[in-house]
């Protein structure tokens, strides 16, 4: 079977029903594309110009406090608003149709240390974080006009972060996205057909085979997913059946903190880079029903390919037809699973 797929295939994945193109014979193709410039660390602690720093004005006037561990407030140019009214109804509904999207978007910074990123900040105030991202949640979870609460992480210029301070954002919005909608529907119907759970029947298959896993503690397993399309993607599988934030104990909180710095610090080492990629997670929508078919779950899209400099695209084929990757997940996994644990900046 492994020597089978060194030829061009296409793998499914089950969670989002979607396909994509593997060719494994592509990585010796010669490289005369974009060269990046390499996105290092900041050595500042402190950035007077970084509105996320303690103590600096933002736009707008606002003052972020002197904060010490986490702090969460309202973006100040929200992409959704809690009160937008109802779009005029069109002529022509069914070809022009639009819906209000009524939201709230909140950013989290994760220390006040300007210099840090998750990769290098301490388990125990990475366990800040989680427990933060669980109160935001619960709370914007709580309100009936949110069905939806998106919890995101967008690292490096690469990916679009204005700002290298660390921190994240947390969207909620009225209807459920499609991304997490395909996934209710994947979930629900696997287990309306199997009796089970398809992530928890995924991750036991994976630990199994061991061939994908990148990383595993108590609680849980970090894999390139048999269906990855960025060339080091990976998913972090809870390995208990819960739906949210909300089903963890203490130890599943500590378990996500010390899985976020190990999968970082793992990351970055790849290439001896502050690793970009957007980091999100997915969990039970907020629309009042109990979603017993629903598994926690992170994403990691990194866009980086050969080097720190040399990134992936999505264009041509994969805009008009499917995603393509050259690298197997197989081997991907290998790569970052031979990797020091610990961080290149922090070796001796
Ligand atoms: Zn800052
Ligand atoms: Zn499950
Ligand atoms: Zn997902």
């Amino acid at each position: 079977m492994t020597e089978s797929l060194q030829f061009p295939h296409r793998r499914f994945n089950p969670l989002r029903r979607q396909w994509v193109l593997v060719s494994p014979h592509r990585t010796d193709r010669p490289w005369q594309g974009e060269v990046n410039k390499t996105s290092g660390f900041s050595n500042l602690h402190y950035d007077p110009q970084c509105y996320l720093c303690p103590g600096n004005t933002r736009a707008g006037g606002k003052v972020t406090p002197q904060y010490e561990s986490v702090y969460v407030f309202d973006n100040d140019y929200a992409a959704l608003l809690p009160d937008s009214p109802e779009p005029v109804r069109a002529r022509a509904p069914e070809l022009l149709l639009a819906q209000r999207e009524r939201g709230r978007c909140r950013v989290l910074c994760f220390h006040p240390d300007h210099s840090l990123t998750l990769a290098r900040m301490a388990v125990e105030d990475i366990r800040r974080v989680v427990d933060a991202w669980t109160e935001e949640y619960r709370t914007l979870g709580a309100e009936p006009d949110f069905r939806y609460v998106q919890i995101f992480e967008n690292r490096g210029a690469i990916m679009g972060a204005s700002n290298p301070h660390p921190h994240g954002q947390i969207w909620t919005t009225e209807h459920v996205p499609d991304e997490p909608q395909a996934e209710t529907e994947a979930l629900r119907e696997y287990r309306a057909s199997h009796g089970s759970c398809l992530l928890c029947d995924y991750a036991g298959l994976e630990a199994r085979e061991g061939l994908r896993v990148v990383e595993e503690n108590a609680a849980f397993l970090a894999v390139v997913p048999w269906w990855a399309v960025w060339p080091f993607e990976t998913l972090v599988i809870a390995k208990r059946h819960v739906r949210s934030l909300l089903d963890f104990n203490e130890a599943d909180r500590d378990a996500l903190a010390e899985m976020l710095k190990k999968l970082t610090t793992r990351y970055d080492n790849l290439f001896e880079t502050s690793f970009p990629y957007t980091m999100g997670f997915h969990q039970a929508p907020t629309d009042g029903e109990a979603h017993e078919e629903w598994h926690f779950h992170a994403h990691f899209y990194p866009p980086l390919l050969r080097s720190a400099t040399v990134r992936k695209y999505m264009v041509g084929f994969e805009m008009l037809g499917m995603p393509q990757r050259d690298i197997t997940p197989e081997t991907a996994a290998e790569r970052l699973k031979v990797l020091p644990a610990v961080h290149f900046t922090q070796r001796q």
